[in-house]
């Protein structure tokens, strides 16, 4: 039996071609893709394609498309095997982290991947990362899926989509997982570590949480930061710290009172850490006994990325029925996270 893959084209370098008068990329007419990688015809699986009206670059990827994207995926959950979303580099991981939270007890592949270089370039990534990407989104073992989850594949590796961040805007070898262990590996064989996939709970059905709020805000600490410019956060519900090493700041009564100011007005405070390896262990340095007392939560060892597209799923979610933010934040909802304990 042929599985059924498919493809949404969001847009991104993998379906630009360059426009040699000019010099620049532009989007192609990706329903052409057939003939500009004629080794799709050979695939074992039925390919179908789904294209964004206008090609975005992911910089202009958003809440409304994540949206968009989720939709799509729900309205044909029934009619396909796998999802293959075709997406610009730069804030891929972002997509595939809500998307993570959005899609819930997931029983069928959704993959994302792009490109480096533009599907017509010599040197091109876009076809191996196109190819082994419809493989693995039409992977079944019997009647099941082995892939049940939003992954990320990208230069031969195969990456849990919210454990994946973008580390290289040169290298072909752009994404990396570095609190998890790599889902997949593409070599002479194509290999999948069973241990490490992720399995929705049994016996819920599948729906789509369309809940985002953008009240949301991102701060990265810095040494000689002036925390005064914190007075600026009017509309703010979540502030998702990045602070030093496994959960440092500042050690002074200036820093405890402008984080209590900030927890009077309501806002919660995520802590999460400028390291990509390794996580937050409040408690284990005196530096970090500030966040104790102000009542902030550990992002373990979470990314950037999954921080805030969580962050922003949880905040105000009608569908979590008041449960507090804290201990929905604390808890990993779908393989996003591992909780340290010190
Ligand atoms: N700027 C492009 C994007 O993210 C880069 C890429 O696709 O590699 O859409």
């Amino acid at each position: 039996m042929k599985r059924k893959v498919l493809i949404i084209y969001t847009g991104g370098t993998i379906g630009m071609e360059k426009n040699y008068e000019t010099g620049s990329l532009m989007p192609f007419d990706f329903e052409h893709i057939f003939r500009k990688i004629p080794e799709m015809n050979l695939l074992e699986c039925e390919v179908s394609l789904y294209s964004f009206p206008e090609p975005l670059d992911s910089s202009d990827v958003g809440t409304e498309e994540w949206k968009r994207i989720a939709g799509c995926i729900q309205e044909r959950y029934e009619d396909y095997d796998g999802f293959l979303i075709l997406h610009g580099t730069d804030t891929m991981s972002y997509t595939a982290s809500a998307l993570s939270f959005m899609l819930k007890n997931l029983k069928k592949p959704v993959i994302l991947t792009g490109s480096q270089l533009p599907i017509g370039d010599l040197r091109t990534d876009a076809k191996e990362n196109l190819l082994t990407s419809l493989y693995y989104a039409s992977l079944y073992d019997g009647n099941e899926a082995v892939i049940q989850e939003i992954a990320l594949y990208f230069e031969y590796k195969l990456l849990r989509g919210n454990r994946s961040l973008k580390h290289s805007a040169e290298y072909f070898d752009a994404y990396q997982s570095p609190n998890y262990p790599v889902l997949g590996q593409s070599g002479v064989h194509l290999n999948i570590d069973k241990e490490v996939l992720y399995r929705p709970p049994s016996g819920e059905d599948f729906y789509c949480d369309f809940h985002l709020s953008t009240d949301v805000l991102f701060v990265r600490i810095f040494p000689g930061m002036n925390l005064k410019h914190f007075s600026i956060l009017p509309t703010v519900k979540v502030l998702v710290l990045q602070v030093f090493g496994s959960g440092t700041i500042f050690n002074n009564k200036d820093t405890e009172d402008t984080l209590m100011k900030i927890r009077d007005k309501g806002i919660e405070i995520v802590v999460i850490s400028q390291c990509v390896s390794g996580g937050i262990a409040i408690g284990k340095y005196s530096n970090s006994n500030i966040f104790h007392k102000v009542g902030a939560i550990s992002g373990h060892n979470i990314t950037a990325e999954a921080a805030i597209t969580k962050s922003m799923h949880i905040m105000g979610n009608p569908n979590y029925k008041n449960q507090p933010f804290a201990s929905l934040f604390e808890r990993p909802l779908c393989g996003e996270m591992d909780i340290i304990n010190i």
